[in-house]
């Protein structure tokens, strides 16, 4: 759809007003200002005065004189600051766009005006303000325009996570640890992980381990010398079991020789997403080193659809491998599911569920599909045939009830950007085996130091919450071409951080 937009001049409403866009077309095309063949127009005027903004605007569809009308006011009541004054506007603009288009396509966005990718971070920091639920979820309503249902997930998700971590708003003097092994067996189509095909790569993977080891050990010292303590530990990828269990052992042995009291960490995952990676000795090495939490990731029980994605296992595997670690002790595994997967749509995805239920996981991440840019996928677009939306928000409505009805109950959630159907990704656990480390991803309380290859660090200042950000490098030759310049990197930004220099 081709969009011609009036009467916006200021330039930080442009992103967003692209992002609202998104959520109702899938090919979108907006301009700001004059532009030839647009398909439809809207003209917004703001009108601000002391005590209010009022915001009006009309859309007119190409080849009909039917007009969309929307008008919004926002009181300046309580807006102290020039930067509360903008937030005002801004909503009302938002507001009014997107009525326009709700009205122009017939679609309701449940999430109203909001395109931030953590929802339920919000809803935190206006309980965290000190504001009732009533407050929060009032602003929520009038702010974004979040439909109730919506709101009620996000308070029951927030509910949940307290209750797993009570001291969730009191975390920021520890941090979680991310680890990134950055190979798999083979790469999937729709990956934009780091993720390299490990054939033949011995030489590689040596060099990439010999960094990483170099890393925790570094780090383990600058904790140990700081009396920082870690709340979570999570090996991500890639595939963490693609490396040998000799590998693994040594690495885990290094984990719990450099970084202080492991026996404290609250979790340990590894994920061993693909299960052509999980073999019986890599399972004992994980028993060895007291982790139960891992993830085996099926996406789909259908052959064709693992076949179409480039997973090089095969479903048997899937369940195979599944019923292997619960017989050697795993009891607390993961598994992921893709809804939209190429092929596949509500038969598919109720078959998967059906399967899902023979096997029943403590904890469930049920993902959208998202066209990512760099994936296989985005590039053949054509190749592969996806659902369209109404059939996505079906799907997405039985893997809502099939958790409700078997016991599971969403703990975190996240939003993507090019996601199908603008729907969201929720995690769903039984009760009590909910994931500390996704929550604490998901609700940035406290520093999540990233090692290893493709590992983002995120720092959250302890008393602001500003967050800094700093990438290793996805590629193993870069990662071994640097790994001591980043390990000195994040120390300098973790002294900081912490006010560490001012003590010394
Ligand atoms: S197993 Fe996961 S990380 Fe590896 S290629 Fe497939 S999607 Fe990417």
């Amino acid at each position: 759809m081709k969009i011609q937009l009036n009467g916006i001049r200021d330039e930080r409403f442009e992103r967003p007003l692209h992002h609202i866009t998104q959520l109702f077309f899938e090919e979108s095309d907006l301009h700001f200002g004059v532009v030839e063949n647009a398909e439809l127009t809207v003209s917004i005027l703001i009108t601000e005065e002391a005590d209010k903004v009022v915001v009006t605007g009309v859309g007119v569809l190409a080849n009909s004189s039917k007009k969309f009308e929307s008008m919004f006011e926002n009181s300046f009541k309580e807006a102290e600051t020039e930067k509360k004054r903008f937030t005002l506007v801004k909503g009302a603009v938002f507001y009014v766009f997107l009525t326009i288009l709700q009205d122009v396509t017939g679609m309701i966005q449940q999430w109203g005006i909001l395109t931030g990718i953590r929802p339920t971070k919000l809803l935190h920091k206006k309980l965290q303000e000190g504001k009732t639920k009533e407050q929060a979820h009032a602003e929520l309503r009038e702010d974004y325009k979040i439909l109730d249902s919506k709101i009620n997930l996000m308070q029951a998700i927030v509910d949940r996570q307290l209750a797993v971590v009570p001291d969730l708003y009191h975390l920021e003097k520890e941090l979680s640890i991310y680890i990134g092994i950055p190979f798999c067996p083979t790469k999937c189509a729709y990956c934009t992980f780091p993720a390299y095909a490990i054939g033949g790569k011995q030489g590689k993977v040596d060099s990439f381990l010999g960094g990483l080891h170099y890393e925790i050990r570094e780090m383990g010292k600058w904790l140990k010398e700081n009396n920082i303590n870690i709340t979570t530990i999570y090996y991500g990828g890639g595939t963490p079991t693609s490396i040998t269990a000799e590998e693994m052992d040594l690495l885990y042995e290094e984990m719990y020789e450099s970084f202080p009291n492991v026996d404290k960490v609250r979790e340990i995952t590894v994920e061993a997403g693909r299960p052509d990676t999980i073999t019986p000795e890599k399972l004992e090495v994980l028993k060895k080193w007291n982790i139960d939490r891992i993830s085996i990731n099926p996406q789909s029980y259908i052959q064709e659809t693992l076949k179409a994605i480039g997973r090089h296992h095969t479903v048997e595997e899937t369940i195979d491998k599944f019923h292997l670690a619960r017989s050697m002790g795993m009891n607390n595994i993961n598994m992921d599911l893709i809804i939209g997967l190429p092929g596949e749509g509500v038969s598919e995805f109720q078959f998967t569920l059906d399967e899902t239920e023979k096997l029943m996981p403590e904890s469930l991440t049920v993902h959208t599909l998202s066209f990512k840019r760099a994936s296989e996928m985005t590039k053949n677009k054509e190749k592969y045939k996806v659902a369209d939306r109404r059939e996505i928000t079906e799907m997405m409505g039985l893997a809502t009830q099939w958790t409700n009805e078997h016991g599971y109950s969403p703990y975190y959630l996240y939003r993507q950007k090019n996601i199908l159907g603008n729907l969201e990704n929720v995690g769903y656990s039984l009760p009590g085996q909910e994931s500390i480390y996704n929550i604490m991803i998901m609700e940035e309380k406290q520093t999540i130091l990233g090692l290893g290859c493709g590992a983002s660090s995120k720092f959250v200042h302890p008393v602001t919450g500003k967050i800094t950000r700093f990438a290793n490098p996805k590629d193993p030759k870069s990662y071994n071409d640097g790994y001591e310049k980043y390990t000195k990197d994040k120390i300098a930004i973790l002294n900081e951080l912490f006010d560490l220099e001012k003590t010394k």
